[in-house]
């Protein structure tokens, strides 16, 4: 074989194969509902919309500095003085392609050859593939009692000398837990005095609900931006439902930030410009539209809880943040490869199963859609897995009858 041993190794993103699947079965004119999905379906902001076609209009879309445009870069510092209550220079922040190669430019500048990276599970399935292309070995660490909160002491356990960096990901994709505050001192006490990098992972830092909050990490450590070893990751995907404009950052100590601007800069030179001032757009606009989808997705949270209570079998920990959540179902099946499959071809429902995540026996459902989809989606997994419910449902406009419980 003349492809990379490392190359072929790294697994394709379940989440995206699944859009594919989804797309494609829609094209055959087949109902599908796609609770796979992690994006909201909100229009982007009109503020980043009209900053966007305002650049576009000047005809000048050239290169921009590597590490993003000045006043982005500003907008970036006032969000994170705002929000994170620090003081950073313009030094501290590189702008990528989203938050995946924020991170992925983190690993790749911070990693040698075989250094462990601790992930805990559930974690978003992105970690360990990336980990693994920069050399790196990834460490899953699992909560045992089943709550989805890490805990201090498996982390303690899983320690080794060439551990290099742990991942944070709170409110968690996929289990919408919001990690303790106990947790999190605990956490980055140790890494502070270890010398083990703390990449935070805030994606979702403002998609929380029932008035809960993610403390900031650095509220956790006496050292400044240059000497501590949060570093701290977060973009306008989530934040305004603006996944396709592929814009992240990430606020790290000026020597580090330095690296991963000379390896963005051998890698995609820098994101678009009029990517970049539709995100300053969003950033300096009204951000009642952050509310308003936090809203409505705390209401779509609301609604599939209401959802899992009659239907028998299935648990699920109630999400405090993002648009997942995690039930388990293993009353039903054990194996979510399986029940995923099975659930796409009898239901048309788009799920990911557990396994993806490191939580074999769930599923990760998104209650980004619409209340409609949410509510049509767990009623056809209902009608597929409970012999108590009713067998015959319309799918589209297709009456399907149960015939296999
Ligand atoms: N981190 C987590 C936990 C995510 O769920 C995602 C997107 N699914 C990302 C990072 C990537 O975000 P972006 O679209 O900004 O690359």
């Amino acid at each position: 074989m003349t492809l990379s041993t490392l190359a072929r190794s790294i697994a394709e993103s379940p989440t995206l194969r699944l859009n594919e699947e989804a797309r494609l079965l829609r094209e055959r004119g087949e109902a599908v509902i796609h609770l796979g999905i992690g994006e909201p379906k909100n229009r982007a902001p009109l503020t980043a919309l009209l900053s966007a076609a305002a650049k576009l209009n000047t005809g000048e879309i050239k290169y921009s500095p590597t590490d993003g445009i000045p006043s982005l870069k500003k907008a970036i510092i006032r969000y994170t003085e705002e929000n994170y209550d620090k003081v950073i220079a313009p030094e501290n922040v590189i702008v990528s392609a989203g938050a995946k190669q924020s991170i992925f430019n983190i690993l790749y500048a911070i990693l040698n050859p075989q250094d462990e990276v601790l992930i805990l599970a559930p974690f978003w399935v992105s970690y360990p593939e990336m980990v693994k292309m920069c050399y790196g070995v990834p460490v899953i660490v699992t909560p045992e009692d089943g709550t989805f909160q890490p805990r201090f002491e498996d982390i303690e356990r899983k320690l080794t000398s060439a551990t290099k960096a742990i991942i944070v990901n709170s409110p968690n994709n996929p289990s919408g837990v919001i990690f303790s505050d106990e947790f999190l001192s605990q956490l980055i006490d140790l890494c502070e005095r270890r010398g083990i990098y703390v990449i935070m992972d805030d994606i979702y830092h403002k998609l929380v609900f029932d008035g809960k909050h993610p403390t900031p990490g650095y509220r956790f450590t006496t050292k400044d931006v240059e000497s501590t070893k949060i570093i701290v990751v977060n973009g306008v995907a989530k934040l305004y439902g603006m996944t396709g404009f592929r814009i992240g950052w990430a606020v790290a100590n000026r020597q580090l930030t330095q690296v991963m601007t000379n390896v963005q800069s051998q890698i995609t030179t820098c994101t678009s410009p009029f990517l970049q001032v539709a995100a300053e757009g969003a950033l300096t606009g009204l951000q009642s539209i952050v509310e308003n989808l936090r809203l409505a997705i705390q209401n779509n949270r609301d609604v599939i809880m209401q959802e899992f209570k009659s239907f028998p079998g299935v648990k699920c920990v109630k999400p405090e943040g993002t648009f997942y959540c995690l039930p388990d179902f293993r009353a039903y099946q054990k194996d979510s490869v399986a029940l995923s499959n099975f659930l796409l071809k009898k239901a048309f429902v788009v799920t990911v199963p557990g396994k993806e995540f490191g939580m074999e026996g769930h599923l990760r459902l998104s209650y980004a859609g619409s209340i409609k989809d949410v509510t049509e989606g767990i009623a056809r997994i209902k009608w597929a897995l409970d012999p108590q419910s009713p067998n015959e449902i319309y799918i589209g406009d297709k009456k399907m009858v149960r015939d296999w419980l």
